[in-house]
């Protein structure tokens, strides 16, 4: 057994669990019309054929002022409970355990019911929440017990009381949120009565035979929260309660540090968890960035938690734990935390799925199934699209080959994994790396495929993947050996000096300017320096656990330019662009807007901007500019009369990430 301490039992009480793996809440859009049930249903159960010891639903709440949004899932009627069970029933056949996340948003409620402790607008939403009167606080918990014994007669295993993340029992428990005078405000204690109240009264509804999981906001990371002493003595109440777990809770929404995403170390908050071991006795669990094996066995092996929860890894492998069980950690298809397909289209209000696996909340209708006759299938480019597609392909069982004029599989994967914070793009290279052996696909490297390969080559239809070229950009100067394209700088590896100008602010701009003011090694791979610059108090001496951000000095001066109006980077991801920026801004990147680029000489780059000439003092400058297809082969296949499908950035480049072209493969060749 490769990893004794993540798949040794653990004893509850009310049931003794297979593993230490908890699958973490997820919202994934399915949660909140009866009619998206079955499909929930189905993406539980593949998710407990996978291994994983204990599962939380998406938040479900416990009445309309709770909803997340108007019409939000909610578990209040009893005719609510038919659609639970076909969840629960799903769980139960394949043999695993599900408890049901409670959910009451409060001031976070995107919709004007919204109820809070004190009447005060968060900074991310446009509603201002009513205040709950003292009898408005009772019927609130009411509503929360009426839930959890609506969610055991629906046959969940048990409950997840949600306390943390800013939502409304953090927004009790905190000072920030919680002016009141009356018996659930004042001070720390009377701030926490409103949780304790909440379990203790569960409990006694439910029994003793009921998992009752209490998230619990160990470091609120914004103004106003918890200190360390008033979190130990909550967690201690908790547990007298009747919590049989502790889940942790890192950071409220409306923190500006980030917490999950990819340039977040991996485990860097189980620390936090493990300052917690040892002062309750009921199970902890640590979270946040927990993707491997390797990492989950690490944190149970030094006794910082007793389970490690997991959401988005298990989005994007569902067999996750039998593969590690098995000692296969290498065919994990590994969350890569870009939050693009899950967190991204939630905000969004759409389904979630996963960037690496489009499968994810789609198992009734996206299905890699034995193909009806086995063809030979030519696939042109390695990169996500036609690594997708090809291995994709091979699981249906056609006789594919996959060629790339490069060295190596990847495509523009190879550049991004360069990016500080990006290391993660390594997994999805390992991961396919694997795949694509394991689907039997002949992958020929260092081949440039052309019309005459590929009609001598026998094959019944030809993939197109060639990925795109980078857009050029001509202005008097721009030919100087010192005006570099990206591929220059992430490819060829040629020299950059002291002073840049990045021309291009999408997100090769954003993560080229990320490359050129980091001195190596990568924040990300350090905790004590990535909490250090982003100013996390590792000793949890200061409220919060917030300290003054120290970031390192910028291994260059950049300016990062665009031609258009407006603030650079408003068009990166929806959940991550504010970690691009707030970066850049440490890094004390020049962004500028409306430039109009005039020439490059010794002097530098010579811009308007906003109609004012001004000469950027700069050594080099790098395009990023964007990109163009690169359909010239497909051109020639398709007028020579060949079958041939076109995917990724040579099918249309605007707007080309990998999430699309992982789809678009994965789509076209369940049709194949
Ligand atoms: P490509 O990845 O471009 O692959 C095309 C492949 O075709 C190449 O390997 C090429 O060698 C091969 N090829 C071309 N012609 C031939 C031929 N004639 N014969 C044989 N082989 C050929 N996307 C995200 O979603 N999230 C991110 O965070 C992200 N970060 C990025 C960071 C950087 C620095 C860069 C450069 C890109 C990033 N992207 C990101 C974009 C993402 O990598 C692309 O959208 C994706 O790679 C497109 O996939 P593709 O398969 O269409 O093409
Ligand atoms: P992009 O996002 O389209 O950005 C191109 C930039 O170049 C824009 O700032 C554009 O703004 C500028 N530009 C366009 N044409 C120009 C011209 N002729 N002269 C000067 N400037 C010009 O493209 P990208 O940055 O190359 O990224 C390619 C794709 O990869 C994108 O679709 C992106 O989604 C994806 N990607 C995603 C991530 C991620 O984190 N999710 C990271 C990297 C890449 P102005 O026209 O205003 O100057
Ligand atoms: Fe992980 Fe990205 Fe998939 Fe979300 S979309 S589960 S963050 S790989």
């Amino acid at each position: 057994m490769k990893y004794p301490n993540l798949f040794a039992p653990l004893d509850l009480g009310q049931v003794t669990l297979p593993n230490r793996i908890l699958m973490g809440s997820m919202h994934t859009g399915l949660e909140d019309k009866a009619r998206d049930f079955d499909k929930l249903a189905a993406y539980f159960a593949e998710r407990a054929r996978g291994g994983v010891g204990l599962m939380v639903t998406g938040g479900i709440s416990p009445s309309i002022e709770g909803w997340l949004k108007p019409f939000g899932g909610r578990l209040t009627m009893p005719w609510h409970k038919p659609r639970h069970r076909k969840l629960t029933d799903a769980v139960h056949v394949e043999g695993g355990r599900i408890c049901m996340q409670i959910l009451h948003a409060g001031r976070y409620g995107y919709h004007p019911l919204s109820v809070a402790p004190s009447r005060i607008k968060s900074p991310i939403t446009p509603f201002t929440p009513r205040a709950l009167s003292t009898r408005g606080v009772e019927r609130t918990i009411d509503d929360f017990v009426h839930c959890a014994k609506l969610a055991r007669d629906a046959g969940y295993d048990g409950v997840e009381v949600m306390g943390s993340e800013g939502y409304l029992i953090n927004e009790f428990i905190a000072a920030r949120t919680n002016q009141r005078s009356d018996a659930w405000g004042g001070d720390a204690v009377r701030r926490m009565r409103f949780p304790i109240e909440i379990v203790r009264r569960t409990r006694e509804a439910v029994g003793r035979d009921f998992i009752i999981i209490y998230r619990l906001s160990m470091l609120d990371l914004v103004e106003g929260g918890q200190d360390w002493g008033e979190i130990v003595a909550l967690a201690k109440a908790i547990e007298v309660a009747g919590a049989s777990i502790i889940n942790t809770g890192i950071g409220w929404h409306e923190a500006r540090i980030p917490t999950i995403v990819t340039s977040v170390p991996r485990a860097g908050f189980a620390w936090v968890t493990g300052k917690l071991k040892g002062e309750v006795m009921i199970p902890l669990v640590a979270t946040n960035r927990i993707n491997m094996p390797d990492v989950a066995e690490r944190i149970l092996a030094a006794g910082e938690a007793d389970m490690v929860s997991m959401a988005r890894p298990l989005l994007a492998d569902p067999a996750w734990a039998n593969k590690a069980k098995a000692g296969r950690s290498e065919r994990i298809n590994t969350c890569i935390a870009c939050n693009q397909a899950c967190l991204d289209h939630v905000f969004q209000n759409k389904r979630a799925s996963c960037l690496v696996n489009p499968r994810a909340c789609h198992e009734t209708e996206l299905k890699i199934e034995p193909a009806r006759a086995r063809k030979r299938i030519a696939v042109v480019g390695a990169g996500p699209a036609g690594m997708a597609c090809a291995s994709a392909l091979g699981e249906r069982g056609h006789q594919v080959t996959l060629i790339d004029r490069a060295d190596e599989i990847g495509g523009q994967f190879n550049y991004a994994k360069q990016i500080p914070g990006k290391e993660e793009f390594h997994e999805t290279l390992r991961y396919f790396r694997h795949q694509l052996a394991n689907m039997g696909v002949d992958v020929r490297l260092g081949q440039t495929a052309d019309l005459t390969s590929l009609r001598n080559g026998g094959y019944d239809e030809v993939v197109i993947a060639t990925g795109i070229t980078p857009r050029q950009v001509k202005f008097p100067g721009s030919d100087d050996a010192r005006v570099l394209g990206y591929l220059d700088v992430l490819a060829r590896h040629q020299a950059v000096g002291a002073k840049v100008a990045i021309i291009g602010a999408g997100g090769i701009g954003f993560d080229v300017a990320e490359y050129l003011v980091e001195a190596a090694p990568s924040p990300t791979i350090d905790v004590t320096r990535w909490t250090r610059e982003w100013g996390v108090d590792m000793a949890l001496e200061r409220r919060s656990g917030l300290q003054p951000a120290r970031p390192e000095v910028p291994a260059r001066q950049v300016w990062l330019l665009q031609r258009s109006e407006g603030r650079l980077g408003a068009r990166l991801n929806k959940t991550t662009g504010w970690v691009h920026r707030a970066t850049l801004k440490a890094k004390r990147v020049t962004m500028l807007d409306k430039v109009s680029y005039e020439h490059f000489d010794d002097q530098g780059l010579h811009v308007t901007v906003d109609g004012k000439p001004q000469i950027l003092p700069v050594d080099n400058v790098v395009l990023c500019a964007g990109q163009e297809p690169n359909r010239r082969l497909a051109d020639e296949l398709i007028a020579a009369g060949l079958t041939v499908h076109v995917i990724g950035g040579a099918d249309v480049a605007a707007e080309l990430d990998a999430k699309r072209a992982i789809n678009q493969g994965t789509r076209l060749a369940s049709t194949i």
